[in-house]
Order: structure tokens, then sequence, then C-alpha cells
């Protein structure tokens, strides 16, 4: 008579499954996120690979959002189609042309938050499906000077809390009013930022 062989597992053999179950669990977490260092680490470049690949929307997050090739991808993004929006610090309204303009004048909806002290969230969410965040500003400063790090994690459902907490954030933001590129100077990337 034959039986089910799972019915007869010993408990040494169970310990031994759980243990295979919970180390291929482990594998497949790790490769749905990488991590990136700065100094020269390759965060700017995880950015804006990352942005490249977008098909359909982006939202971003920043504190402090000066870097020149990140406001560019997010404008090669807006340019395909891809529905990028954009929430910033209200320290980033300055009357200097920076990489807020940039993006602002490539009709990108750009909003300030001004609700906190701080809106010290670093996040990009790419079509729902990708997370970028950490201590990495999008900044150059960030990229050559400081000690930052960056996770780009697959993970649709963490995806929704972030785009969940983005839409929070948007309920009481204001929308950007841009430099002229004509009268204003690009001053802005520096600082601890
Ligand atoms: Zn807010």
């Amino acid at each position: 008579m034959r039986t089910n062989p799972a019915i007869h597992i010993r408990p040494l053999q169970l310990s031994a499954c759980v243990i295979l179950v919970m180390t291929l669990a482990a594998a497949r977490a790790a490769e749905n996120i990488q991590v990136f260092f700065s100094p020269h680490g390759g965060c700017t470049e995880a950015v804006v690979e990352n942005l490249n690949r977008a098909t359909t929307s982006v939202l971003v997050q920043a504190y402090s959002f000066t870097s020149a090739p990140i406001a560019k991808a997010l404008a090669d993004a807006k340019k395909r189609g891809v529905n990028v929006r954009v929430i910033l610090d209200k320290s980033n309204v300055t009357g200097h042309y920076s990489s807020v303009d940039f993006v602002a004048h490539a009709n990108i909806a750009t909003y300030i938050d001004p609700k906190h002290a701080i809106a010290h969230n670093k996040i990009m969410v790419i079509d729902g499906t990708t997370i970028l965040t950490g201590s990495f500003n999008f900044t150059k400063a960030a990229e050559g000077s400081n000690a930052e790090n960056l996770l780009v994690i697959q993970d649709a459902t963490l995806a929704k809390v972030y785009t969940a907490n983005w839409q929070a954030h948007l309920e009481h933001a204001q929308p950007y009013e841009p430099a002229s590129p004509q009268t204003a100077k690009i001053s802005r990337d520096g600082g601890d930022r």
C-alpha cells in the first residue's frame, strides 16, 4: 500500500526542510534588493539607470535635489510619456535656478511640501514596482562627497505602501513656482545634503 511520504517526515527532516525554505526565501529577497554606497559607489548611476527603464510612472520625494544627471533622467522619462511627479522640501525654494527648476520647466509636476520641519524622505517609486530609498539625497554632494547608502528594491506590495505615503504628502503640498533660467543663476549644489 502506497502512503503519502509527507506524513512520514521525522522532526529532524522537517527542521532541515524549514531551514531550506528559509534559505530559499532569503535568497529570493536578496535577488530583489540591491544596495549602493557613496562616495563614488554608483548611487547616481543606479538612480539614472532605473529612471531610464521607467515606462509608466515615477514618484519622487526628496529633501535636497540638485543632481543634474538625475534631473535629466527625470526629464527624459517625461519626454517618453512617463508620468513623473516630484515632491520636495521647502528648502528647495531659493530663487536660484537649479535642478528643481530644470524639471519644473520640463513640464514635470513639481510640488513643495511645507508641512514638516523638514520633508526628509528620499524616495522614488518607479512603475509601481521599484523603490529607491536610503540616505542618498539626489545631489552631486551625496554622490561625490558624502557617506550615503541607496537601496533599490523590487517589491510591488511595498511600492503600494510608499505610493500611499507619497499621495498623503501630495494632499498638503503646493505647486512649485519655478525660477526663470534667464534671470537666475545655477548655484546650488553643496553643503552636506
Ligand atoms: Zn508632507
